[in-house]
């Protein structure tokens, strides 16, 4: 349907054109009756915590085009617990860096919480990233000679938050990670189990609107991966959005939908909770 007849209005007289009205009237309904104007809005701006939109990203080897992600589209909404899972080289590290706002994409568009991340500049990109995501990675990327709480409270001092309430939340976040006795331990006072869970406080002490985590449990043993894995299911439950990228079936499994990518394609989107 052309935009003027989505538009003609019931009010000719002859017969043909109230025909063609009220066929505009019926299709004008089912949108609820918003102005064409609002149609064209409420179509671009996703209504999704991430839209990911034909997605490609190339890189530059001296004469050669590496196409690390080739038209890679889906949704999150808010309260999801997903992972992204692929071997060695299928694009996972490229995507997390462009679901974290750590990058853009050479084409297509990413929204996240309905702003359109793909098209921001560096200064813009990281206030976004700040906002939005709690980083958690394989090797904790703590401060060595930083107590946990100061380790917590590190986002907040970027945020700009005074030492009060800073100190007050930080300790929130640790007693939320059942970490309440170790607040003045340094990371080499910690197991390995202990220092991710001070990393999980730290992205979450902010109340980012995604905890992305790449290869969360990929430093730890099988015990402490499962209580870390479990601890990502119980914030899971509490209301936050979860994405953990890893190339281990074990973890992924634990998530409640895994998209699997192959060679910058997704391969497979499913729900399995
Ligand atoms: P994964 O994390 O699944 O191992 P990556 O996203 O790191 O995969 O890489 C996907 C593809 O893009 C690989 O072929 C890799 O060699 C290439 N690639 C990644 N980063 C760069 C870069 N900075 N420059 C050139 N090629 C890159």
């Amino acid at each position: 349907m052309s935009d003027s007849t989505l538009l003609a209005a019931p009010v000719a007289s002859d017969d043909s054109m109230i025909e063609q009205g009220e066929q505009a009237g019926a299709s004008l309904s089912s949108a609820a009756g918003l102005g064409h104007a609002e149609l064209l809005v409420r179509d671009a701006v996703p209504a999704s915590l991430i839209s990911m939109r034909n997605i490609w990203k190339t890189y530059q080897m001296g004469s050669e085009q590496v196409h690390a992600l080739r038209g890679v589209a889906f949704d999150v909404q808010k309260g999801e617990y997903l992972a992204i899972i692929g071997p060695s080289g299928s694009g996972k590290s490229t995507l997390m860096n462009l679901i974290g706002c750590l990058d853009t994409p050479s084409q297509g568009e990413y929204w996240i919480n309905g702003k359109l991340v793909s098209a921001m500049e560096d200064d813009e990109l990281a206030r976004i990233r700040n906002m939005e995501v709690g980083f958690v990675f394989q090797t904790f990327n703590l401060l060595a000679r930083a107590t946990s709480l100061h380790n917590v409270e590190l986002p907040l001092i970027y945020a700009g938050i005074g030492s009060a309430e800073r100190h007050e939340k930080a300790e929130r976040a640790l007693a939320a990670v059942d970490l309440a006795d170790r607040m003045t331990h340094r990371p080499n006072e910690l197991s390995g189990g202990q220092r991710q869970r001070v990393a999980i406080a730290r992205a979450l002490v902010n109340h980012p609107s995604i905890l992305l985590a790449d290869e969360p449990t990929g430093a730890l043993d099988t015990k402490t991966s499962h209580e870390i894995m479990m601890l990502f299911e119980r914030l899971h439950a509490e209301g936050n959005t979860i994405i953990v990228v890893t190339h281990e079936p074990d973890i992924a499994k634990r998530a409640h939908r895994v998209i699997s990518i192959r060679d910058g394609e997704i391969d497979k989107d499913e729900r399995i909770k």
